[in-house]
C-alpha cells in the first residue's frame, strides 16, 4: 500500500511591522512547499515580545497575505493566547534540570560579549550563571545546552553541523520582564501543531541548532528546515529601513500590480524562468526546493 506522508508548513512572522518582500518570499515558499505536497499551511503570529508586538500590525500582515491568496488552513494562532502552554514547557524542562536562573543584565551581556564576537551579529550566552541555584519560576531562566555538535539537514544549504554553544550559547527562555522568550514559544509551537516543515529566513539559521537541542528535551519531533536568502537593494546591498517598508502596499502605490508582484516572487523561487505576472496556482507545479536559489536575491531596480 503506498502511503502518502503530508506535510505540515507554516509562516510564523512577528507582528512587529508590516511583511517585507523578503518575509513575503518565505511566506509563498512555504505555502508552496505545503501545498505542491497536499499538505497544510498554518500561519501563527508570535506576538510574544510584549509591547515591540501589535494587534493591528498582526491584522495587517494577514491581510497582506491573503491578497496574495495565502491564508491560513485552520484558525490563525497568537502566540500571546498559549501562556499555559509555555509554562508547562518550562516546568518539565525544570523536572529534567535544563532550566537555571539568570541574573545578567543587558549591561553585562554586553560587556561579556566584547571582542571577538563583536561585529558579526553572534554573541553567545558564556554561560556565568550556570552554576546558580534554582530560585523558582519568575526569574529570567536559561536553557542548559547539553554539548557536543548537532548535525541537521537543510533543504536548500544541505547537511550541516553546528556547536549550538558556540552560536546562541545557552538561550534564554523566560524573560525578566515577564514575557516567554522567542526560541521556547516557536520551538513548543511547532511540535504543538504538528509543523513538519519549518521555511524561514536565513537569519535564522545560526538558532537552528540551539531550536534543535530544545525539541529533544521536549521530546518533540525534529522538522525538516529550509532557510531562504534575503532580498537585497538592487545594488546588493542591505535595505535600509526606508526599502524595508517595500510591503504589498508600497508596491501597489508605485504600480507593481498582485500579478507583478506574485511573478517576481515565483521567479525569485526558481519556479519560472523570467519574472513573468501569473497567479498564485500556476507557480504550484512549477515548485521544487532543488530550483530555489540558495543564497540572496536582489529587487528588481524599477521597485526600488
Ligand atoms: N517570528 C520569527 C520572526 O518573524 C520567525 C520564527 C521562525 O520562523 O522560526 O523573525
Amino acid at each position: 500500500m503506498l502511503v502518502r506522508m503530508s506535510i505540515t508548513g507554516r509562516f510564523a512572522p512577528s507582528p512587529t511591522g508590516i511583511l517585507h518582500l523578503g518575509n513575503l518570499r518565505t511566506a509563498l515558499a512555504s505555502w508552496l512547499s505545503a501545498r505542491k505536497a497536499g499538505g497544510r499551511w498554518i500561519i501563527r503570529m508570535e506576538d510574544v515580545d510584549g509591547p515591540r508586538c501589535r494587534r493591528d500590525l498582526g491584522e495587517a500582515q494577514l491581510r497582506d497575505l491573503e491578497r496574495l491568496g495565502l491564508v491560513s488552513d485552520g484558525p490563525v494562532v497568537w502566540q500571546s493566547g498559549r501562556s499555559l502552554l509555555y509554562q508547562e514547557a518550562l516546568a518539565s524542562l525544570h523536572r529534567a534540570r535544563f532550566l537555571y536562573p539568570c541574573a545578567c543584565t543587558r549591561k553585562d551581556l554586553q560587556v561579556m560579549a566584547s571582542a571577538p564576537h563583536e561585529g558579526d551579529g553572534l554573541r553567545p550566552y558564556p554561560g556565568r550563571c550556570r552554576a546558580r541555584a534554582w530560585e523558582g519560576f519568575g526569574r529570567a531562566l536559561r536553557f542548559r545546552l547539553p554539548g557536543g555538535t548537532v548535525a541537521w539537514e537543510d533543504r536548500l544549504l544541505g547537511p550541516r553541523t553546528e556547536d549550538p554553544a558556540l552560536l546562541t550559547g545557552d538561550p534564554l527562555l523566560f524573560r525578566r520582564d515577564g514575557c516567554f522568550a522567542y526560541h521556547l514559544a516557536v520551538v513548543v509551537d511547532d511540535g504543538a501543531q504538528g509543523v513538519s516543515e519549518v521555511a524561514r529566513g536565513a537569519d535564522l539559521r545560526p538558532v537552528t541548532a540551539t531550536q534543535i537541542r530544545l525539541q529533544e528535551a521536549l521530546g518533540l519531533p525534529r522538522p525538516a528546515y529550509a532557510h531562504l536568502g534575503m532580498v537585497l537593494a538592487p545594488d546588493g546591498s542591505r535595505l535600509g529601513k526606508r526599502d524595508g517598508a517595500l510591503g504589498v502596499e508600497a508596491l501597489a502605490a508605485r504600480g507593481v500590480a498582485l500579478p507583478d508582484l506574485l511573478g517576481w516572487l515565483g521567479w525569485s523561487l526558481g519556479c519560472q524562468a523570467e519574472a513573468r505576472p501569473c497567479g498564485l496556482e500556476e507557480l504550484i507545479s512549477a515548485f521544487d526546493w532543488s530550483r530555489v536559489p540558495k543564497g540572496d536575491v536582489r529587487l528588481p531596480a524599477a521597485w526600488a
